[in-house]
């Protein structure tokens, strides 16, 4: 079974938009401020934040500031390259270090 398949395109799309919008809001701006990445609470430049849906758009996560959170480029990195169960073993990892 497809667990993707009713998040269709125009979805996509509008959260993406949203998640433009919200980047350039002020909101994001006190976010990324403190510097702190979501995931591995190491300190950042703001810059070097990127804005990271917790639950991803793919699988029906939305572009809103309960979903958004900072994470450094590793984390990010990290995040996209893994499937959730490997990825919430990186997560637990770090809770342990
Ligand atoms: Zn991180």
């Amino acid at each position: 079974m497809n667990l993707f398949c009713d998040v269709s395109e125009e979805q996509l799309r509008r959260e993406r938009q949203k998640a433009r919008d919200l980047r350039r809001s002020q909101w994001w701006r006190n976010r990324i401020a403190t510097g702190f990445c979501h995931y591995c609470e190491e300190h950042f430049e703001p810059k070097e934040l990127t804005l990271d849906h917790v639950l991803p758009l793919v699988r029906g996560g939305r572009s809103n500031r309960g979903n958004c959170v900072p994470a450094c480029k590793e984390c990010n990195t990290r995040k996209r390259d893994l499937l959730p169960t490997e990825w919430q073993e990186y997560l637990d990892a770090l809770a342990c270090s």
